[in-house]
């Protein structure tokens, strides 16, 4: 099912806590319900098919897109499953408790160096595959009209065009295309492929992030046993990873001749991440989990949005002193 993509999310909260919809030309709420999303997040809402959270978040289509999708599978409200689930023994604020209680995790870690050589050696690898014509026909066939009528700020937020890998090759995509072979044009080229390398590393660095958080410091959540196996030396893989991970396997099924001394990753201290719903006025962001709000905080993303805010305002406020003195020179002297 898919959910006409007409405005761009809400970026503001009022003190109601709804969230009020001005950048993308919704004066208030009462204008938002006005538009095709609108009046299709109210008929959610009051058919109590979305969560509240789900609604206050509710630019984004694929809450919707998805509450109804369980709607119409199910024949019940999301909002229903999901408070029935978290009721259950050992549900937690985030859902229900585990299906298969006998689940396990592997997870295959790397040293560091290692892992950014491979995440590099694969974005080469992509480009030796054709990644660039492949942008270059994505984009003349898809973006290259969209990009007309739509503010650069916004059309790279949404779907498909905020992936990995895209947005990063703008400044070249949009180049002509006699620019493209000129030097300038290399170094563009060159540009994205090292912005595309940083942020693959970047991203590799939120997943492992994300298991920690998921995982190992998990606070009320019910979580699989998580086991740690060493990736880092492939030639030693059978050694490193499939043995052991057959074996404890093995052990936990009980099979004769399964032994194993590997103990699951052990718990780290928890993060709070129970849900709270946060606004960053700076960075016109909502969040929704009280971790995910205090990381914010404290991110390199937040402190520039915040630098930049305040650089402007003192701009402003030397513009308004000068005009001000100016205005009162310009008085003292008649
Ligand atoms: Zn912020």
């Amino acid at each position: 099912m898919t959910v006409v993509e007409e405005c761009t999310p809400p970026d503001r909260q009022d003190s109601s806590g709804w969230l009020t919809f001005s950048h993308c030309g919704h004066k208030n709420k009462k204008d938002f319900f006005k538009s095709r999303r609108g009046s299709l997040v109210l008929r959610l809402k009051k058919a109590n098919f979305l969560e509240e959270s789900s609604v206050r978040g509710a630019g984004t289509g694929s809450k919707m897109s998805r509450a109804m999708q369980i709607h119409a599978t199910k024949g019940q409200p999301q909002s229903e499953i999901i408070t029935a689930q978290r009721s259950q023994k050992g549900g937690s604020s985030h859902g229900g408790p585990l299906r298969f209680k006998n689940a396990m995790m592997f997870w295959l870690r790397c040293n560091e160096e290692v892992l950014d050589k491979r995440l590099d050696d694969r974005v080469d690898d992509m480009m030796n595959r054709g990644l660039v014509q492949e942008l270059l026909d994505f984009h003349n066939t898809y973006n290259e009209e969209r990009l007309k009528n739509m503010d650069k700020s916004v059309a790279y937020t949404q779907g498909i065009f905020q992936s990995i890998g895209f947005k990063e090759f703008h400044p070249y995509l949009t180049l002509k295309a006699e620019e493209r072979d000129t030097d300038s044009g290399k170094q563009l080229l060159e540009k994205g492929i090292e912005d595309l390398k940083l942020v693959t590393r970047r991203y590799a660095r939120r997943q492992i992030k994300w298991i920690k958080n998921r995982f190992i410091r998990s606070k009320d959540r019910e979580v699989p046993e998580i086991y740690g196996l060493d990736a880092t030396d492939l030639d030693t893989w059978d050694e490193n990873v499939l043995k052991p991970a057959i074996d404890i396997v093995g052990a936990r099924l009980g099979l004769p001749d399964y032994k194993t001394s590997i103990k699951p990753l052990p718990k780290e201290d928890p993060i709070d991440n129970s849900l709270e719903e946060n606004f960053c006025n700076v960075c016109q962001r909502v969040f929704t989990e009280k971790y995910q709000w205090e990381v914010h905080l404290k991110s390199n993303r937040h402190k520039r949005e915040l630098a930049k805010k305040k650089r402007k305002e003192n701009q402003q406020n030397e513009a308004t002193k000068k005009v001000k003195a100016t205005v009162e020179d310009a008085d003292a002297s008649t």
